[in-house]
């Protein structure tokens, strides 16, 4: 039996910044290429990067 549960292959789960903890909206709009090809986000409260799975990126 198949689980087609995430048949889309998105992520749908919560993301927390891995800094201050604020969530991260679940549309995000991509602010450089990098984000657009492997996703993440800016937190928009501290600033941080976070990868899509919401785990700190070191710049
Ligand atoms: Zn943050």
């Amino acid at each position: 039996m198949t689980n087609n549960n995430n048949k889309w292959g998105i992520n749908l789960d919560e993301v927390k910044c891995p800094d201050c903890g604020e969530k991260q909206p679940a549309l995000r709009i991509p602010k450089n290429l990098e984000q657009l090809v492997h996703g993440g986000w800016n937190c928009e409260k501290c600033g941080c990067k976070m990868d899509k799975h919401g785990n700190k990126i070191i710049e």
